[in-house]
């Protein structure tokens, strides 16, 4: 029998955990992440908000590894051989396949500023989140680098839950416009949504230092905090360049419409990870990563069986709403930019029911 090796527990391999409950393959499936929790970043802002519990956004790996029949192991992949066929984890043990999916996510950018690394909280893996909010929950002074759509909604998450405990709102930070890759309406609508709230909005401000008390920005700058939380953008993992692989300029892991690596075709991977060479520009969001997640399925199975996959084609554009706060979303979807109660609904019925399907 085929060995399928599935290393991370991102969007596309809960499908492909999903889709084994109900078909059964002529595969040992195991599948390798570092937590025992895959967490839903759909829901990070409502959690630290305090609409979700630890529960809503997060859902237990071996157990729906076991319903689906697959082995799970705890722990993380160091470096992949690609002629061998092997992966050696970091706990030095070597996992051979015929198969490998890899769904590994990304880590948090821009963070070789001087100091950053050592005093500014970091999310990513995701399964950093609990133990981030916590800090952050407890914070007299919050301070979020990060204009796009993580640090908006994650700043005005806080702000929510400090208006409630009449503490003050959060600073944030931006060397771009907020919401820089959005339209210009929606990025209006976003600052005068951030600055009603109270937020202590700096704009084109790049952070150059950071020490244990305090940030300085390019214009010379200085703000105090107590807890900096970091969420500039996505970072790629090393394990591609340590391994070898074919990657992009980034270092993310180059693959093709199928999904596969062209020089390895028994490598596959979706999400954050991954960079299409046909659409480089693909954004690493969530909702990507779950629209690949049926092409992944298919082609893995397609691969088994010797037939040709099919050909993943992104959308012209994704639907994106963001919490901003006491239940109300900003919907964004082309140029339609609404700011009220029902996209929040929305939101919420869509994340919910995205965490339901693994849960049952
Ligand atoms: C605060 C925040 C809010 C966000 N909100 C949204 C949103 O509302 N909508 C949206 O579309 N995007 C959102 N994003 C972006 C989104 O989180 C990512 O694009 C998405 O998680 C990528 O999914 P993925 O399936 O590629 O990987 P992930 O969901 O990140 O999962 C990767 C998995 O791989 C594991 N892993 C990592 N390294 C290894 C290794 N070496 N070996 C084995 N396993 C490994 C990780 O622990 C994790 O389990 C948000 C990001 C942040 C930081």
């Amino acid at each position: 029998m085929k060995n399928l090796l599935l290393v991370g527990a991102g969007h596309a391999h809960l499908h492909v955990l999903k889709m084994l409950q109900e078909e059964t393959l002529d595969l040992n499936v195991t599948l390798i992440s570092p937590s025992e929790y895959q967490y839903y970043s759909g829901m990070f802002s409502g959690y630290l908000e305090g609409l979700y519990s630890e529960e809503d956004m997060r859902v237990h790996m071996p157990s729906l590894a076991e319903k689906a029949g697959v082995t799970f192991v705890q722990g993380a992949a160091l470096s992949i051989d690609a002629t061998g066929k092997v992966v050696l984890t970091e706990k030095g043990d070597i996992l051979s396949y015929d198969l490998l999916s890899l769904d590994i996510g990304s880590l948090t950018g821009g963070i070789d500023v001087p100091g950053a690394r050592s005093y500014a909280l970091r999310i990513k893996p995701n399964y950093r989140i609990e133990e981030v909010a916590k800090v952050m929950w407890e914070a007299e002074n919050p301070v979020v680098v990060g204009g796009g759509a993580a640090g908006v909604e994650m700043a005005l998450a806080l702000t929510a839950r400090r208006a409630e405990e009449g503490k003050q709102a959060v600073t944030l930070l931006s060397h771009s416009p907020l919401l820089r890759d959005s339209s210009q309406k929606a990025q209006k609508k976003i600052e005068h949504i951030t600055r009603n709230k109270g937020l202590g909005v700096y704009l084109q401000e790049k952070v150059t230092n950071v020490t244990s008390s305090s940030i300085v920005t390019s214009s010379g700058k200085q703000i105090i905090y107590d807890q900096l939380l970091w969420l500039t953008g996505p970072k790629a993992p090393e394990l591609f360049r340590i391994s070898n692989l074919p990657v992009d300029e980034a270092g993310y892991l180059l693959v093709e419409e199928t999904l596969q690596v062209k020089k390895y075709p028994s490598i596959f991977a979706a999400g954050d990870c991954a960079t299409l060479r046909e659409y480089p520009d693909l954004p690493k969001a969530g909702v990507v990563a779950v629209r690949q997640s049926d092409v992944l399925w298919t082609n893995l199975k397609a691969f088994i069986e010797g037939k040709d996959g099919v050909r993943f084609q992104p959308k012209k554009a994704y639907l994106s709403i963001l919490s901003t706060g006491k239940r109300k979303g900003l919907l964004l979807y082309g140029k339609m930019v609404l700011h009220h109660r029902l996209s929040w609904t929305l939101k919420n019925s869509i994340d919910r029911k995205f965490m339901e399907k693994y849960k049952s």
